[in-house]
């Protein structure tokens, strides 16, 4: 894997509006830009060419680190117009890429949000979140929040393919035990399902059975859609690692989003397994609760703007 190129940036702004009834938040918040787990499905590669970068091939290799996010964040959150809205850090690139684990930044910015207590809803493929579990369990008395590992499938070689730097299924499964032993609300973004590789009865079940025997409380499901963005980078991949699978590929992506018969059957499978593992469909107003009046139990530390890092460039 070539080492990627980290920029180490100072951001005007931290968060940004989501306009979108459907999802549970608000705001956004990315300590990153660009993502070095590469996923061949990912659609926030185009994000990257807002900054003159190729979405193709700088996305996953060119990362901006948000050096001074933890202060514009506490400016932001300082403000007399700032409502308490349920923000979701990840929204776009991964908080717990590897090169979280130098720089620290999503950490920082964690410190801030439970300052202010802001509803919180976190994304990740990566178990390095259990480096934060001090706070998260603390966050979790607190205020609201909820985090969200992604997860489809327990078979690791599928995994290792449209997740190719993401953590393991089974460490994943891990993350979802340990957080949800610290008393954290974990849900689990069973998405994208992927088409005649993770959509059988036999894995959904396994997978399902598995995330609520580790302590997930709910999941929202979702089928791979295709978008012009990452379509040819997923058939590339199916091509070169499933080229049994091709023709049928392109058969059920003449459009972006697979065939209505398709999902149905699909999503029925998924509705069949939830309700006999007893895991509940994600509710989009829990987040969306105001903050209790509980005290932490522990000073939250004071972030501070992190140092330059070095990443062993
Ligand atoms: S973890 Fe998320 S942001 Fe990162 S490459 Fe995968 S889909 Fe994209």
């Amino acid at each position: 894997m070539m080492q990627p190129n980290y920029q180490q940036i100072e951001c005007k702004s931290f968060l940004h509006k989501i306009s979108r009834k459907f999802l549970p938040f608000s705001w956004g918040a990315n300590p990153y830009r660009g993502c070095e787990h590469s996923c061949p499905y990912c659609f926030a590669r185009y994000t990257h060419e807002y900054l003159g970068y190729n979405k193709d091939a700088e996305f996953d290799n060119k990362i901006l680190v948000k050096m001074n996010a933890a202060e514009v964040l506490e400016k932001e959150l300082s403000r007399k117009t700032w409502k308490g809205e349920p923000v979701s850090l990840g929204s776009v690139c991964d908080p717990y890429q590897p090169a979280e684990k130098k720089s620290e930044i999503t950490r920082q910015v964690l410190k801030v949000f439970a300052k202010h207590r802001t509803p919180l809803f976190v994304c990740t493929k990566s178990n390095l979140i259990l480096r934060d579990i001090d706070l998260l369990s603390e966050m979790a008395k607190t205020s609201n929040l909820m985090v969200n590992i992604t997860l489809t499938t327990l078979d690791e070689n599928i995994c290792k393919k449209i997740e190719p730097r993401a953590s393991s299924a089974n460490e994943r499964l891990d993350a979802i035990r340990q957080l949800s032993d610290a008393g954290i609300t974990v849900g689990v973004l069973f998405m994208p399902i992927f088409p005649y590789l993770t959509d059988s009865v036999g894995s959904i079940n396994q997978t399902i059975k598995a995330v609520r025997d580790a302590g997930a409380r709910d999941l929202i499901p979702g089928i791979l859609g295709l978008k012009s963005s990452c379509k040819d980078r997923v058939f590339s991949m199916i091509k070169k690692e499933y080229p049994i699978l091709y023709s049928r590929y392109l058969t059920l992506y003449r459009k972006a989003s697979a065939p209505k018969d398709y999902t149905g059957r699909v999503y029925r499978i998924i509705e069949i397994a939830r309700k006999k593992y007893n895991i509940k469909k994600f509710e989009i107003n829990e987040i969306k609760k105001s903050p209790t009046e509980k005290q932490m139990s522990f000073k939250i530390p004071k972030p501070k703007k992190p140092k330059r890092v070095d990443f062993g460039l």
